[in-house]
């Protein structure tokens, strides 16, 4: 999922896989010229099929073998979903960098980014991002609650729903006037977008196609507010919010 120089021949991979999770990986030699015993050189965010060599007494493995899987072309094109992906990334390394995966885990979140890659010229940036950042945190036990308010129980009234972190998930526009505001992001969305992060959280990945972003103002807020909470349960900076805002900028100048 991320590459980066190791010497004037190597490279270093952070990798996810199947059944291990988070994997740093060392490809010797690859950049030397002529060199095709490893195939194409995998890029960041291909799905690959790889043969690693790891030495019992050290912390790197060797890539032998690489077979591009699925390139996926959609994020050169389109740079909501590059963001979207980095944002995975990241947040992934801030959940699973120096410790394991189990297998289940692992398993589980190569689902999500190889279904979110495969589905990827089909999907909608902001909904990719939103769908892959809700799926991981609820992997990893921290998703908030979104199904109703946490405190009251409301399921559909208009603007002025936040995340609360204290509360452990969404409240409704009422509970949020009444919440202890530092425990509570200021962020406020409407109930299309709560129903919107419902949708991206919890359905099929199939059903994600039809999903679009409703406008890029009110998405910003929903990216924002999402961002925020993994952020804070993380106790890290996750850069989705500020990928998307320049993002945004790029677009407008
Ligand atoms: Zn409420």
């Amino acid at each position: 999922m991320s590459r980066d120089t190791y010497s004037r021949t190597s490279l270093e991979y952070s990798v996810w896989s199947r059944r291990r999770g988070w994997m740093e990986v060392t490809a010797k030699g690859i950049m030397r010229p002529r060199n095709n015993r490893l195939g194409d050189i995998p890029d960041e965010f291909d799905i690959s099929d790889m043969t690693v060599y790891g030495k019992a007494n050290s912390i790197y493995s060797i890539l032998v073998e690489n077979n591009l899987v699925q390139s996926a072309a959609c994020m050169r094109r389109d740079w909501t979903k590059y963001a979207a992906m980095a944002s995975l990334r990241e947040l992934l390394a801030a959940v699973w960098r120096g410790y394991a995966a189990d297998e289940d885990d692992a398993w589980k979140v190569y689902q999500v980014l190889s279904g979110l890659l495969l589905l990827g010229d089909r999907l909608d940036g902001v909904v990719m991002g939103l769908a892959g950042v809700m799926r991981i945190l609820d992997i990893a036990g921290v998703a908030p609650q979104i199904g109703a308010c946490v405190l009251c129980g409301r399921t559909a009234l208009p603007g002025g729903w936040v995340l609360s972190w204290k509360e452990g998930g969404l409240l409704c526009p009422g509970c949020s006037s009444n919440a202890d505001a530092a425990g509570t992001f200021r962020t406020t969305f409407d109930a299309g977008l709560v129903e919107l992060l419902r949708r991206a959280a919890g359905t099929q990945m199939e059903a994600l196609v039809p999903l679009k972003t409703p406008s890029m103002e009110r998405a910003e807020r929903l990216v924002s507010a999402v961002g925020e909470w993994a952020s804070a349960v993380l106790d890290t900076r996750v850069t989705m919010f500020t990928w998307f805002r320049s993002m945004l900028e790029g677009v407008h100048s």
